[in-house]
């Protein structure tokens, strides 16, 4: 993809969030990208992971088969069925997720679909709604997911022209990514958000999927060649996964070289679960919950050792 056709390059996003104070500098709108190499069993955003437009299905929404059976009817897949209840059952190993036909005949939006593919000139020209806050906040346009930087070409080309546009950018990354994508997503924005999840490369894997080797070499590599970029590391705090001190304290030895970036801890939610429920997928954190006097205490070793969390 070259500069000049960056307005007309296509990525799948599955949501623009404006008024965000959470994602970056001032008042951002925040635009999530799917896809993500990670697949962390405390995601609250089950619906990113996959670089491809799913199906959804809200039961609660759904009219119930003795009033609506339009799905049922328009599957050509057979993927839809009569099940009991009164409700519809969905064989997602049949469903070829044309996200079409039977999103469009449900009269309650009980079936909906992650994701649609939408140009850079289209993303921008919702994100440019709100400059006048921008201008006001020091805020901007912020990349997130997934991992943004899987759909590495439509990443970077809403980057380039939001720099054209003077929008002031901001990418949050897991740092799972091709070091190349990442140098020019760094050169192209003003903050980075670097997620750094554990440092042991074992549990890291039983967390999320993959080892920690490519994430901390990016984020060296990040502090060695963007010297002056403002990079905000944050680490989600999961009961079980990293909320014990030694943990967080193995984080915060790794960043002890680099006092002028900025360190947040992020509480563990559980805002996602049912969006677990809608991909026809159990929640992996099951009813965990985080001790709110552990965190606390995470705060207060943070602020301890660097001034601020
Ligand atoms: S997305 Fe397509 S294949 Fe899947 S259930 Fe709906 S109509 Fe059937
Ligand atoms: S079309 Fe919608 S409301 Fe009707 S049965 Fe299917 S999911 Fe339920």
């Amino acid at each position: 993809m070259t500069p000049t056709d960056d307005n007309n390059a296509t990525g799948i996003v599955f949501n623009i969030q404006k008024y965000s104070v959470h994602d970056g500098p001032g008042i951002r709108t925040v635009v999530f990208l799917k896809g993500c190499p990670l697949r962390c069993h405390w995601c609250s955003n089950p619906e990113s992971q996959a670089a491809r437009i799913q199906l959804a299905y809200n039961q609660g929404r759904c009219l119930g088969l003795s009033h609506c059976v339009r799905c049922v009817e328009m599957c050509f897949s057979g993927a839809i069925s009569r099940g009991e209840d009164d409700r519809i059952v969905i064989d997602r190993a049949l469903c070829v997720e044309c996200t079409r036909d039977c999103t469009s005949v449900c009269p309650s939006n009980a079936l909906i679909t992650y994701g649609a593919r939408r140009t850079v000139a289209d993303v921008l020209r919702t994100v440019e709604q709100d400059s006048p806050f921008y201008a006001r906040s020091g805020g901007g346009m912020t990349l997130s997911g997934g991992e943004p930087l899987v759909q590495e070409d439509f990443a970077l080309a809403l980057l380039r022209e939001a720099r054209k546009r003077r929008i002031g950018a901001a990418v949050e990354t897991c740092g799972h990514a091709r070091w190349e994508v990442l140098d020019e997503a760094c050169r192209l924005s003003r903050t980075l958000l670097f997620d750094l999840k554990h440092m042991d490369p074992a549990r890291h894997e039983e967390g999320t999927g993959v080892a920690n080797d490519l994430i901390l070499e990016n984020f060296r590599r990040v502090m060695e060649h963007h010297p002056k970029l403002h990079v905000m590391v944050r680490t989600p705090v999961i009961p079980g996964f990293n909320d014990g001190d030694a943990d967080i304290e193995a984080i915060l030895d790794f960043l002890a070289p680099y006092p002028h970036v900025e360190y947040h801890l992020l509480p563990y939610h559980r805002l996602g679960t049912q969006k677990y429920h809608f991909l026809g997928r159990e929640a992996p954190m099951g009813e965990a919950r985080l001790d709110e006097a552990r965190m606390s205490g995470l705060l207060r070793l943070v602020a301890a050792r660097r001034g601020r969390s």
